[in-house]
């Protein structure tokens, strides 16, 4: 697919962002699109490889190798090249309902496996697939497709993230009559309280919503299953429900000062912010603010670098963002072949801001923080910590050792926990009788998402742990089938 010598022929092109210092004065996406010359340039790298792994979604050494929601790559690569946008975008839509999300927020395992990424750069796989949807809507060729017929099947869909939403989707195109519960005010989940605005613009996840509810999704928000509406009623009034509430409880620190004023989980300080952004542009003041202040980001993954940049907008007086882990290598180690997703350093937009700013990366490797400390006033002053190494216990487990001497006393008058996420946070669970696996995640095998329960399914992150939106998205729409099959005998769903 593409052109044959494409890949020797065009250097990998990526959008130019708007640099860190100007970006951070505002709370807008900020990558500059490419023209469409060079985007069909980019697609025509595409080296018509034979055997192509970047659309497998495959899970090699514990981590996504390929794209999992099977997306055509190499078909949409080669329509692009020859300028065929609108066949692109159906190819696009076959695998994907939100291609708008993943082009915009995925960490793209497929780039990770694409072969010309053996002995060069990979193709731009996901800018490509950003591109293809952003035509697709600015051309107007995505408009509301409802279904034909109905089944007079009712299911409801607990939680909007993106695997309810998926499973939503895909639900209604077979005809059932779905509604969405959603304890927020505003629908999205993660897409639209956790990833912070200049990641993912809050318009396209309402834009999606709009599209899907001109196609007979219902949407009810402020709603939570499991207190303001008892799960067995939903249960009584719908031919199947479908868990996807996420998994969004924190990891706590509990150590010495955790009780000390500025001390926050991570998805508190993200989620008012972009609640008061939404609702006031930040006037009401209902968010927790970092100007001025010293912060401390406690986790080295996505939330702490959306809590960074956040931050950072913010004015804050510093940034610190701790990893546990050792500082990855800059390029792959002989551990980590292709296609294995590449376990190698990387600049997020978080850091590349911090950076920016105070002349280094925010990051500090192979750090533990041993207390908190406060003022009279019961507000965080300090973090004490101490470095540790990672070393074989007696049965071979790495450990963290700590390093004699190494003690270091950082000043925060903020200090945000995203340490990772423990499981799902809510009573609906309990309340269904629904089985948890040892995880304490909704227990339902991949590939059938029925729990313990009749009629009861589960998928997205309440399945399978805190994960990535392309994980929801594709879990949403294989549940979506089992449910499918399991009201009319079989399905037609993809
Ligand atoms: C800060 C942050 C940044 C992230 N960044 C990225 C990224 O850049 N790229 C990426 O791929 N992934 C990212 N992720 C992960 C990704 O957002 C999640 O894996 C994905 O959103 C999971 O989708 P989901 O639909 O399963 O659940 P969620 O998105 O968590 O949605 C669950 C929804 O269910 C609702 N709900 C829960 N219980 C109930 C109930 N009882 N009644 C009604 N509603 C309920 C919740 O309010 C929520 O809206 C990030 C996660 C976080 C926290
Ligand atoms: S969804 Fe993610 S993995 Fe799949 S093609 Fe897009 S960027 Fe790649």
């Amino acid at each position: 697919m593409g052109k044959p010598t494409g890949f020797m022929e065009f250097e990998r092109e990526v959008p130019i962002d708007n640099g860190p210092l100007l970006r951070i004065a505002h709370w807008q996406e900020f990558s500059i699109p490419l023209t469409e010359e060079k985007l069909q340039q980019q697609g025509a790298r595409c080296m018509d490889c034979g055997i192509p792994f970047c659309h497998t979604g495959k899970i090699i050494s514990g981590m996504a190798a390929g794209c999992p929601v099977n997306n055509l790559i190499p078909e949409w690569n080669d329509l692009v090249y020859r300028g065929q946008w609108r066949e692109a975008l159906d190819r696009l839509h076959k695998t994907n309902n939100f291609p708008e999300f993943t082009g915009r927020v995925c960490p793209a395992p497929c780039e990770g496996s694409c072969t010309v990424g053996l002995n060069g750069s990979p193709v731009t796989i996901k800018n490509i697939e950003k591109s293809i949807i952003d035509r697709g809507f600015a051309e107007g060729w995505v408009v509301p497709n409802p279904p034909k017929t109905r089944t007079g099947k009712k299911v409801a869909v607990v939680g909007s993230g993106p695997s309810g939403l998926a499973a939503a989707a895909q639900l209604n195109q077979a005809g059932h009559t779905v509604t969405v519960y959603e304890r927020a005010d505003r629908p999205g989940g993660l897409l639209m309280y956790g990833i912070p605005n200049m990641k993912l613009d809050k318009k396209y996840v309402q834009r999606r919503v709009e599209l899907l509810a001109a196609e007979g999704v219902t949407f009810v928000t402020g709603t939570e299953i499991g207190k303001d509406l008892p799960a067995s009623k939903l249960k009584e009034e719908n031919d199947a429900v479908v868990l996807c509430g996420g998994a969004t409880l924190g990891r706590d620190l509990k150590i010495e000062g955790r009780e000390l004023k500025g001390i926050h989980l991570a998805m508190e300080f993200l989620s008012k912010n972009t609640k008061s952004l939404l609702d006031s542009g930040h006037q009401d003041g209902a968010f927790i603010s970092a100007e001025g202040k010293h912060v401390v980001v406690i986790g080295g993954g996505d939330t702490g670098t959306d809590c960074v940049g956040t931050s950072i907008r913010h004015k804050c007086a510093s940034v610190t963002q701790f990893e546990i882990m050792p500082k990855p290598p800059e390029k792959r180690q002989p551990n980590n072949p292709w296609p294995e997703w590449p376990k190698v350093l990387k600049v997020d937009y978080g850091q590349e801001e911090a950076a920016a700013v105070q002349g280094e990366d925010p990051r500090k490797y192979m750090i533990s923080t041993k207390k908190f400390v406060g003022d009279e006033n019961g507000h965080v002053q300090e973090l004490h910590t101490v470095l540790s190494e990672w070393r074989k216990d007696d049965q071979g487990r790495f450990v963290p050792v700590e390093v004699p001497g190494s003690e270091q006393v950082y000043p925060a008058q903020l200090v945000l926990l995203a340490m990772g996420f423990l499981g799902p946070e809510n009573p609906v669970l309990g309340q269904l009788g629904v089985e948890r696996d040892e995880r304490s995640n909704a227990k339902a095998a991949y590939g059938r998402f029925v729990t313990n329960v009749e009629g009861v399914f589960a998928a997205g992150d309440m399945r399978r742990g805190q994960s990535l939106v392309v994980w929801a998205i594709n879990e949403g729409r294989e549940a979506a089938r089992e449910v499918d099959r399991y009201l009319m005998g079989s399905s037609n769903l993809p």
